[in-house]
């Protein structure tokens, strides 16, 4: 692997796609796949992932906002997008890049309704949005009636989807709740099912919801983490490829007294004479604060090296009293080893949310 002269995210494309193929092998040939790619794939660069994905054949695309799927369409990405929580003041943006609205509460519903019945268009494709727990977005159950008269007293709209989430999918404490919502999943299709003369794609399950409940796949499922390497649990994340490696270099050291402070507020204080290292990737970079103080950690040389003091804006510093390295050599935050993971549980955080935190200033680099 290339020596990095800067930080760097790295991110493994053959990675990801053996993540894809390994969550294919936990489905029935004909279950379709729909790969999330919101928040810059979970930071990994929308755009390089999904034109990975259309060469793997995908069946759809899921971002969170309009402006995410435009961007997907202007790098000539064709697959089907549905944008999972689209504003109305988008809707004609939405329209305009062949992007496919989730309609969620009435309000959506009508006002998209609205726009196309105006722009005189015909079976424009939405994914309806069932709530059965996660109390997140989602029209109720009882509103299917409301929800199939509306759509169906206009031939503008054309139900490509129906879906809801769970809300629990990677904790086994929960199988009794989430066995609730694949119940009132289905209630929900058997009241939907009348009103439509063609099938829509039924899909309820994330990742976890793929590993933990294989008879709640329906047509489709859609992942995000799984793609990127994790599984929220041991069992899983062994058998899946950390797609993404956030690595940096030792841009200074310094020789330490004891009594000597590092960093602002001289948060840390040497005991001993120490070495310390200065490493150019801060809080602006996705690497917060709650990482200062010997809570976060690089790896230099397979060595860990506790963050000292407070993180900065474009630095922080790590203890090296015991490792020996030298200004220039590479240090590792996260990737196959130590993973996201394990980095991110020393702040009681999560996978998700430090790799989408890294921000666009750090410069992606594809293996
Ligand atoms: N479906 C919806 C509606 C989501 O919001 C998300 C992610 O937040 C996913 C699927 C993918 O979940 P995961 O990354 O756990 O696979």
């Amino acid at each position: 692997m290339a020596k990095v002269h800067e930080t760097v995210l790295e991110i493994d494309l053959k990675a990801l796609k053996h993540n894809f193929h390994f969550i294919k092998s936990k489905l029935l040939p004909d279950t379709k796949i729909l790969a999330v790619v919101k928040a810059f794939a979970y930071g990994s660069d929308s755009i390089e992932v999904a034109k990975c994905l259309e060469n793997l054949a995908v069946d759809y695309l899921a971002v969170a906002y309009v402006k995410e799927g435009v961007a997907l369409r202007e790098a000539g990405i064709k697959l089907p997008i549905l944008v999972l929580h689209p504003q109305s003041v988008n809707f004609k943006t939405l329209i305009d890049y062949c992007l496919e609205p989730s309609i969620y509460s009435f309000f959506v519903l009508d006002t998209f309704l609205e726009l196309v019945t105006k722009e005189k268009l015909q079976d424009y494709p939405i994914h309806l949005k069932f709530n059965t727990g996660l109390n997140r977005l989602g029209f109720k159950s009882p509103d299917v009636e409301s929800v199939m008269t509306k759509i169906n007293n206009s031939d503008s709209l054309k139900v490509k989807s129906v879906f809801s989430h769970l809300a629990a999918s990677e904790d086994i404490d929960e199988k009794a709740f989430s066995e609730n919502q694949i119940k009132a999943f289905k209630e929900i299709i058997s009241n939907i099912e009348p009103y439509l003369d063609y099938k829509p794609i039924y899909h309820l399950c994330n990742t976890s919801g793929i590993m933990n409940y294989p008879h709640a796949h329906f047509d489709m499922v859609r992942t995000g983490i799984g793609l990127y390497g994790f599984g929220n649990s041991d069992k899983i994340d062994t058998q899946l490829k950390p797609i993404a490696t956030l690595k940096s270099i030792i841009s200074q050291i310094h020789q330490l007294d004891a009594g000597e402070s590092v960093g602002y507020n001289r948060a840390f204080r040497a005991s001993k004479p120490m070495r310390s290292a200065t490493i150019p990737i801060g809080h602006a970079d996705g690497i917060g604060r709650q990482y200062g103080n010997q809570k976060g950690f690089v790896t230099v040389r397979d060595h860990k090296a506790p963050i000292i003091g407070n993180v900065c804006m474009d630095m922080l510093m790590v203890d090296i009293t015991d490792i020996p390295c030298q200004e220039g050599d590479e240090v590792v935050l996260f990737g196959k080893s130590p993973s996201a993971v394990s980095f991110s549980q020393t702040t009681q955080s999560i996978s998700y949310e430090i790799i989408t935190g890294i921000s666009q200033r750090v410069k992606r680099v594809y293996l």
